[in-house]
């Protein structure tokens, strides 16, 4: 059984001012160390997207990043990771963790998550409008996993926008199940992130 990963890396990084995946994280580029959890996880064969080494054009939207990754792999795979190359700290353990649940079966996607641990406020105007109620609120990460069938229909079935491919494949009605995510997989959005990165490695 073959598990396929796209590894996401394009994008013009306007959050962040520029480019942002050659840029090194404890010593090596946060890409390399995205591909190589995935590479050590349980990922055979990587498509990076991306103006990094080896990668394939990318599209305007992260969605169209991630099809024209799913344009390279193979009809017939059974299963897809799709990964962040902003998410630099994701370890081999959580890639494993949604290859098996991904693998246990009755599933069409799985996605880490993390429960929200602050209190969760509306704002609008510079007014406190409310308290959200977190109790079933959770933070999702990458990697998410898919049947790779389910997330080509998904993809096909809508060009809405979407910031993962887990809400294409919920607009799609697929299941999707949780697994617990990583508090040190943080997403590197904004320049500040990269020495918040370094921190969590040392
Ligand atoms: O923009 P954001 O940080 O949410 O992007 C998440 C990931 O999606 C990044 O790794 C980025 O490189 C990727 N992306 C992409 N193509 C785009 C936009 C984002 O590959 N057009």
């Amino acid at each position: 059984m073959t598990i396929y990963g796209i590894l996401v890396a394009a994008g013009r990084g306007e959050r962040f001012g520029g480019p942002k995946h050659l840029i090194e994280v404890g010593g090596k580029s946060m890409w390399e160390r995205a591909r190589d959890a995935l590479l050590h996880g349980g990922v055979d064969e990587l498509v990076i997207i991306g103006d990094v080494p080896g990668g394939i054009e990318g599209g305007v939207r992260r969605r169209d990043s991630v099809a024209a990754g799913l344009d390279v792999v193979p009809g017939d795979a059974s299963f897809v990771l799709v990964h962040d190359a902003a998410r630099p700290l994701a370890t081999p353990d959580l890639v494993r963790r949604v290859i098996d649940r991904l693998l246990s079966g009755g599933v069409d996607a799985v996605v880490p998550v993390i429960p929200v641990r602050d209190t969760l406020k509306r704002v609008g105007d510079g007014w406190v409008l409310g308290t959200v109620d977190r109790s079933d609120i959770s933070v999702a990460q990458t990697p998410q996993g898919f049947k790779a069938a389910t997330l080509r229909a998904a993809h096909a079935a809508s060009d809405d926008d979407a910031t993962d491919d887990a809400a294409l494949v919920e607009r799609f009605g697929g299941s999707i199940a949780a697994v617990e995510g990583e508090a040190e997989n943080v997403k590197i959005t904004f320049p500040g992130d990269v020495a918040l990165a370094e921190a969590l490695l040392r």
